[in-house]
């Protein structure tokens, strides 16, 4: 979401007949978008920003801006603690950068834009984009879930969802200008029509697009167990150009941590629910994300949680050790687990999933994948990269010209992270 927002600001102020520049120093604005989901990621920020004090001196007149979640949670504050940021602009007011930058060149510094409740609407320049074959597309905006860690309903703001139209009209543009592939974007995507009229799922969305002559490949993330129905699960299988792999994030294994954590689902429910999708979707990826040491966790939740990846057997998994966010409920809760503690449960469940990856991995060799060729492997500059339907990323031999197009491969050799094979 944060590297589509970025995108979008970029696509405005190029309209307006902004250009981008390689250095800091050659900038007239120098514009920081910002997550907040973790302390490490505010305090880079703010690490970045004091850097900027010295150019901001020499140069007064160049602006500074922070945009994103970190905007919206702090507001008023960064001022107090950087006094040389000139605009601080919050998740949901960036359609309106062209004209707040325009307000500090001829007003001044200080200008504070964090209306929580402002829709936003961009109209897209669709060739702004880092390529022409892929494409983020949000389609809902927010979040109503309030899991007991999290920062992002407080940042984000309450759920608002696009209207089908207003998507497929965008989606057909982007294909009019080569794109293949669109990823859905929603922080918790699945209650996607939530607050249209009619009673719109992601699965109306999932079919409307489907339709798209041209467009080749459907992803959407990222998905909530609670929020995730059985209905959605048979469209998905149901519609070809919907990629067979689901961002599920199980957050821990240990029913007491996910009520604590107030997750809304059991570790049983999740299980059943993967079960169901294999079901339909012999073939499907999943992947997910873990916290490791939420207050409370002990030996027994971890071991649950261990347990459930040894199950699933997830195609990769996103770690994180836990961190309080002030501001939300568990941040009340007595930040218990000791840090070594939850080093440990981290790499324990970061090797468990090394090992459960390579294996799934190499029962690709000798199957042939269609890929999406992305571009030049960053290993192996002769060579290119691109994703399986599935989202595993191969490297196989192929000349630039094939970026952007549909190839199939057939697969040799498998690490990990990594698919490795010949053009077919
Ligand atoms: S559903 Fe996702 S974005 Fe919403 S509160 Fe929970 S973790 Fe945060």
């Amino acid at each position: 979401m944060n590297k589509l927002d970025a995108e979008l600001s970029l696509g405005l102020l190029q309209e307006e007949g902004y250009k981008t520049v390689d250095t800091v120093e050659g900038a007239d604005v120098i514009l920081i978008n910002t997550c907040s989901v973790r302390q490490h990621a505010e305090d880079k920020v703010y690490s970045h920003l004091g850097a900027l004090k010295a150019l901001k001196k020499k140069h007064p007149e160049v602006i500074v801006g922070v945009l994103g979640c970190m905007a919206q949670k702090d507001g008023e504050s960064i001022f107090k603690r950087m006094p040389h940021v000139d605009l601080v602009c919050g998740t949901r007011m960036f359609s309106r950068l062209p004209e707040l930058l325009l307000n500090i060149k001829n007003h001044g510094s200080h200008v504070l834009a964090i209306d929580e409740d402002h829709i936003v609407n961009v109209k897209r320049a669709v060739t702004y984009r880092p390529n022409f074959y892929q494409a983020f597309v949000t389609v809902i905006r927010g979040c109503d879930n309030f899991c007991s860690y999290c920062i992002v309903p407080y940042v984000r703001g309450r759920e608002i969802s696009r209207t089908i139209p207003d998507i497929t009209q965008e989606v057909q543009a982007l294909v009019s200008g080569g794109c293949k592939e669109i990823t859905l974007l929603g922080q918790n995507i699945n209650t996607y029509g939530k607050g249209l009229s009619g009673d719109i799922t992601l699965g109306d969305l999932l079919s409307a697009l489907n339709d798209l002559d041209g467009l080749e490949r459907i992803r959407f993330v990222t998905s909530h167990p609670a929020d995730m129905s059985r209905d959605l699960i048979r469209t998905m299988s149901r519609l070809e150009k919907v990629c067979k792999h689901l961002h599920m994030p199980a957050q821990s294994g240990s029913d007491r941590i996910l009520s604590s954590m107030k997750r809304g689902y059991t570790a049983g429910y999740y299980r059943d629910l993967i079960a169901y999708a294999r079901e339909l979707m012999p073939h499907m990826s999943v992947a997910s994300d873990f916290i490791v040491g939420f207050p409370g966790e002990t030996d027994e939740d971890f071991r649950e949680t261990v347990q459930l990846m040894e199950d699933i057997r997830f195609q990769n998994c996103f770690i994180f050790k836990y961190s309080p966010r002030t501001g939300t409920k568990a941040a009340e809760l007595e930040d218990d687990v000791a840090d070594e503690v939850k080093r440990a449960r981290n790499m324990r469940l970061l090797e468990l999933q090394k090992g459960i990856s390579l294996e799934e991995n190499r029962k690709m060799i000798g199957r042939m994948v269609e890929v999406l060729a992305e571009g030049t492997s960053k290993s192996d500059s002769n060579k290119l990269t691109g994703r399986t339907r599935q989202n595993h990323i191969v490297v196989f031999n192929g000349s630039r010209e094939l970026v952007g197009k549909l190839v199939n491969v057939l697969i040799y050799e498998a690490t990990d992270l990594t698919l490795h094979g010949t053009l077919a």
